[in-house]
């Protein structure tokens, strides 16, 4: 079967605005995805029927708003396939969730220790390891990319030792689009010992995320990258190690017995999980994945397939285009050059013809660096977009390449 493009789109209301009289073209969905009415009205829903504070109520509300709210976490748990609902924390995206496991394992590394990454990672996934290890005397060790864009998995192999506490890297690069066998790599981390966190900001919209066939520790994803608001996201932990992982944010919640001078930690997902949550958006994100659960998965994957196969055809066929990660495994992202241009001008020029993507460094400086370019223009696709838009975004770059040339 496939999809049903048009109809999809429908439930999108934004994808029919019109920018100075031009039609959206929205080619920034790595950066966020754009929400479905579904997604709206869960969070209008909530602060018109039941906002309440949740766990702590006396309240038929607070007891609407708590079940609700719990229900949440049994819709994700059951979306990336973990083993227990307590293994589903609640953060405010793939951002905080890396910073508790890194917060954490900065209080657990020792000088010698080893924490392996990758070249192709956002900041997010490297700031965060590069200071627990500068912090803790530890070594940050990073996996080299082919010139494809891929990991260079015998370099992969031959960076783990036992002195390796945890690897890290992303499920799906926002950079390049490039798709790492994640479970193959977690096999040979776990083989030393190591702890694995995979980034799955941009993996978490495109595949069937399946914690325990991956095999990893940790699994962290934003919300708003799969149809959800912004400000919620979750990190998945397997529950041996989160039951005694180190807390970072401590205040209400999370307490078991708190004196003036000393607090002991409740019990998962509570010990990890500080301060009133957002809990609209932690709504909006099982509103999403229960939206999202009701496409047809093979066909929104022939559907994103599509498109990027068309994108890189006419990429190809571009002269004085060079396009910046071409993994064998691809998905969702055309990372591209134009001879001679900024990417800032070429996005700017789409932008005056209703066509948005991103351009810069992807969040991901020490990777453009190494590629030796300022940044790309970056179109990235998901499933509401057609391959007219992707037609558009060629028209538009033609009329890009006479203005710049
Ligand atoms: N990792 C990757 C691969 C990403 O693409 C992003 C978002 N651009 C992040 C981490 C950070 O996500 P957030 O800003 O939602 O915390």
């Amino acid at each position: 079967m496939s999809l049903d493009v048009a109809a999809l789109r429908q439930q999108f209301p934004i994808l029919s605005r019109k920018l100075d009289g031009k039609p959206l073209v929205y080619l920034d969905n790595a950066a966020t995805t754009q929400k479905p009415q579904a997604v709206i009205d869960a969070l209008v829903d909530y602060y018109t029927t039941c906002n309440a504070n949740v766990h702590r109520g006396a309240h038929q509300l607070a007891d609407e708003a708590t079940r609700r709210y719990e229900q949440a976490r049994d819709t994700v748990a059951k979306f990336i396939n973990a083993n227990v609902r307590e293994e589903v924390i609640w953060t405010s995206g793939t951002t905080e969730a890396i910073n508790l496991v890194a917060n954490g394992l900065g209080q657990l590394l020792n000088a010698g220790d080893e924490v392996l990454v990758t070249e192709m990672e956002h900041h997010a996934n490297l700031v965060t390891w590069q200071q627990a290890c500068k912090h803790a005397g530890a070594t940050l060790k990073v996996v080299p990319i082919n010139a494809r864009g891929e990991l260079d998995e015998a370099a992969f192999a031959a960076l783990l030792s036992t002195n390796t506490r945890l690897v890290a890297m992303p499920h799906v690069s926002n950079a390049l689009g490039t798709v790492n066998p994640i479970k193959a790599l977690t096999a040979k981390a776990k083989a030393v010992g190591a702890l694995v966190l995979i980034d799955g900001a941009q993996g978490i919209a495109h595949g069937d995320v399946d914690v325990q066939d991956i095999g990893c520790d940790f699994y962290a994803f934003s919300g708003h990258k799969v149809f959800a608001p912004t400000g919620v996201g979750a990190l998945w932990g397997r529950a041996s190690v989160l039951a005694d992982w180190p807390v970072w944010l401590v205040g209400g919640e999370m307490i078991q017995d708190v004196t003036y001078q000393d607090a002991t930690w409740g019990a998962l997902p509570n010990r990890l999980e500080a301060g009133t949550p957002n809990i609209a958006g932690v709504l909006g994100l099982a509103a999403a994945l229960d939206w999202f659960n009701t496409l047809d998965k093979a066909a929104v994957q022939q559907h994103e397939k599509a498109l990027l196969a068309s994108a890189h055809e006419q990429a190809e066929a571009f002269d004085g285009l060079r396009i910046i990660g071409n993994a064998t495994n691809k998905i969702g992202v055309l990372s591209f050059m134009l001879d001679g241009a900024h990417p800032a001008d070429v996005g700017f020029i789409l932008d005056r013809q209703g066509i948005a993507i991103r351009t810069g460094d992807n969040c991901a400086q020490p990777l453009m660096k190494k590629l030796g370019i300022p940044g790309t223009a970056r179109a990235s696709f998901s499933i509401y977009n057609t391959l007219d838009e992707v037609d558009a975004l060629f028209a538009a770059l033609r009329k890009a390449k006479m203005m710049l040339a």
